[in-house]
């Protein structure tokens, strides 16, 4: 009795010390090189895909430690090594990091040439490219041994393993892709790269990692004329800086600890794999003040509704959207949010869990879907926990004039128009 009173109060402590520690945590970002040891990974004529990688990734930490002290950098390896994959992943999780970037270089087979930088994030892509990317990448769990055991029966080298990437969902999704985007509009200006865009494949090893991240390939070691170039000190630190860059900018916007600020000069447009349908037009929505700084900005990111895949089914949901609108100019709608997709959703997909009086809205390069529209915070409250055995992460956004909302300030405006 005595000593399980202790034990509650010696937990209770731990807690408080844990939560204080983890309120003034650093940024902690992981940088992967992939390959190492007896993983040489791609081969050119004159260089190994492990050794560029490596090259790229020291580079790429010492202008993070150079430039923003306040950020703790976590190497997987700094030598030449063998690092299974799960454990490279384990580096990262238990380092509790904000960030997890792996850097890699690309190869085709015998007499096709490509040239150009790309990143990937975790996602399933229908392009058998991608497919191929990842398959060639994640091969390397075959050299572990007992790898059937550590990853569950996935066979890097059946197509039918990559099913499970199909859908990802969560705010990790969303930050992963604004990451890539950044790291390929910045390299690729910065560093003269062809771009090759922003893509989603299965990566074992952004799988296992629980934090925010992508997966570079630098280039194609099987192009000569890339291949030169990997291997050029110059060349290999424009690349380097570029994601630096990237990674200053991406810091900026979402670490509120942020004690070194960066601020961007032009906007980071970049190429995304296309989720919007391409015959899709964009609706007039009502005018707003321009937001006076960028922080606002990425507090109320524009929205554009997506374009359903079945009409008639959300016709019903649909009125009663528009009647919520209408009836409240000013006022805001209070929605829940129950999932978000790479992709468009089929009615009756199983993610979906049944439900039919869905709506979705586009924001960051996700399609997010929601339930239930009302301009009373009450209404959607109670919505919400209904929702939350079929859907534990939902949660409640808000709208306003037809754009996405603060909901904090939605709420407070929704207290102020009741009391009136
Ligand atoms: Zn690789």
């Amino acid at each position: 009795m005595f000593s399980k009173k202790i034990l509650s109060l010696v937990a209770m402590w731990l807690l408080l010390v844990l939560n204080a520690f983890s309120a003034n945590k650093r940024f902690t970002l992981v940088i992967d090189a992939g390959h190492g040891g007896h993983d040489a990974g791609a081969l050119g004529t004159i260089s190994k895909e492990k050794d560029i990688n490596l090259s790229v990734a020291l580079a790429f930490g010492r202008y993070v430690e150079r430039n923003q002290p306040d950020v703790r950098v976590v190497y997987t390896r700094k030598t030449d090594v063998f690092i299974p994959l799960k454990e490279r992943a384990n580096i990262a999780n238990r380092a509790n990091a904000d960030l997890f970037i792996s850097v890699h270089t690309n190869a085709l087979p015998a007499g096709k040439i490509a040239r150009g930088f790309e990143t990937y994030t975790l996602g399933m892509h229908r392009a058998k490219d991608n497919l191929d990317v990842a398959m060639r990448e994640n091969s390397v769990i075959s050299m572990e041994k007992g790898y059937q055991q550590t990853y569950q029966g996935f066979d890097p080298r059946s197509s039918e393993s990559y099913i499970i990437f199909e859908f990802i969902q969560g705010k990790n999704m969303e930050r992963s892709v604004e990451l890539a985007r950044m790291i390929q509009k910045s390299v690729c200006t910065g560093a003269n790269r062809p771009n090759k865009g922003v893509h989603q494949a299965g990566f074992l090893v952004l799988r296992e990692t629980s934090m925010p991240g992508c997966l570079i390939e630098l280039g194609f070691i099987t192009t000569p004329d890339e291949e030169q170039l990997l291997n050029s000190t110059n060349r290999v630190d424009d690349i380097a800086r570029g994601i630096y860059q990237a990674f200053a900018q991406y810091k900026d916007r979402y670490d509120k600890g942020v004690s070194v600020p960066y601020r961007p000069t032009d906007d980071n447009k970049a190429e995304a794999p296309t989720i919007v349908p391409s015959d899709y037009k964009e609706e007039k929505t009502l005018a707003v003040a321009k937001p006076a700084t960028r922080s606002t900005r990425a507090a109320q990111p524009r929205t554009a509704p997506v374009r359903k895949v079945e009409e008639q089914e959300h016709k019903q949901n649909q009125k009663k959207v528009v009647k919520a609108q209408n009836q409240t100019k000013d006022e805001p709608v209070f929605k829940v949010q129950i999932l978000a997709s790479s992709r468009v959703l089929r009615t009756g997909d199983c993610h979906l869990k049944g439900e039919t009086e869905y709506d979705s809205y586009q924001e960051n390069g996700m399609v997010k879907y929601t339930m239930g529209a009302s301009t009373n915070y009450n209404e959607i409250y109670r919505l919400r926990k209904s929702l939350l055995e079929k859907f534990p992460e939902a949660f409640i956004i808000a709208f306003k004039n037809g754009q996405k909302y603060d909901v904090g300030q939605a709420i407070r405006e929704y207290k102020q128009n009741k009391n009136k």
